[in-house]
């Protein structure tokens, strides 16, 4: 075997992570940080400068190939495309459904085309996603799957109704999967942070000025709670102590109460 034959075999033999999302926020961490632990990586968002940026100083600094896949998980024919990417992949070890955007308003008011598009994103992506990558990994007998959820998923969120509902989907599936994937070497995680410093607020158009600061989580030490809570088989992983209260008391309140609390904060909070 040729020494380009060897390097290209080693290169193919490592493990590699995709990861929607990557461009900015949650996704890009998970990025920098699996390239820190010596994973190759398949990154994915609309914007491509800002994948090719990201892919490029990966490359430099951490010697890893990246691969940028743009696509617009919303529409079919992009969603169709990076499935196929995954199907193919021999080498996927780790899957990353990061990619989410959230609207916050009125339901009866908010765009319907975008609530849709919410539903695409945040549910039918990583549900395709996920069907894709799990025959090769169980296969395999390894690999693992991180769907990103929110805090949002476990309770009514009014004013959120769809970001909230797409989100409490995440967690009942990615609960039921860990059910269904016991013995097979697969593992999967809902990640559910609370308030994180990304794009993701203003995107939302929410305001967050009165939002304490104690509140806030950095996206890189969610994603090392994330990694940490899979490496111990941890379903669902709630970054953060304040947030596992929260998490707890949105899951065991009843579920009016909950709502109607909820209700009341996002009324004040309300979108700009
Ligand atoms: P963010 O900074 O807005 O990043 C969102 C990412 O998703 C970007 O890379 C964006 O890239 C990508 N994306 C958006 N629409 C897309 C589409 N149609 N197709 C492909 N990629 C798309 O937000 P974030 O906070 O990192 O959010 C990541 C995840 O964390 C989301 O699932 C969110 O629900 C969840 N989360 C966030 C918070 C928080 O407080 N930040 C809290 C709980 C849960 P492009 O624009 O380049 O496509």
């Amino acid at each position: 075997m040729t020494t380009t034959a060897h390097s290209n075999e080693a290169r193919s033999a490592r493990r590699r992570a995709l990861v929607t999302g990557a461009s900015t926020g949650i996704g890009a961490a998970f990025a920098e940080r699996l390239a820190r632990d010596h994973y190759d990586l398949v990154i994915v968002a609309r914007s491509r400068d800002r994948l090719d940026i990201l892919a490029e100083r990966l490359r430099k600094a951490r010697h890893v190939h990246v691969e940028v896949l743009p696509a617009d998980l919303t529409r079919p024919a992009d969603l169709r495309r990076v499935e196929e990417h995954v199907v193919h992949d021999r080498h996927l070890e780790l899957l990353v459904n990061n990619a989410g955007f959230g609207t916050v308003g009125s339901f009866a008011e908010l765009d319907a085309d975008k609530e849709e598009e919410e539903i695409r994103l945040n549910v039918l992506a990583l549900v395709r996603l996920t069907r894709a990558a799990l025959p090769g990994m169980i296969a395999r007998g390894q690999g693992g799957i991180i769907n990103v959820s929110s805090l949002s998923g476990f309770q009514p969120g009014p004013y959120t109704a769809t970001y909230g509902a797409t989100k409490a989907f995440v967690n009942s599936f990615t609960e039921a999967l860990c059910e269904e994937l016991r013995g097979t070497g697969v593992k999967v995680q809902a990640l559910c942070p609370g308030f994180t410093r990304t794009e993701f607020q203003q995107r939302a158009g929410l305001d967050v000025s009165t939002i304490p600061s104690f509140a806030w989580m950095s996206p890189e030490v969610v994603v090392d709670a994330s990694l940490a809570a899979l490496e111990r088989d941890q379903v669902i992983c709630v970054p953060g102590l304040g947030n596992r209260l929260l998490a707890t008391l949105g899951s065991t309140s009843p579920r009016r109460i909950a709502g109607r609390i909820l209700g009341a904060v996002m009324k004040r909070t309300g979108s700009r």
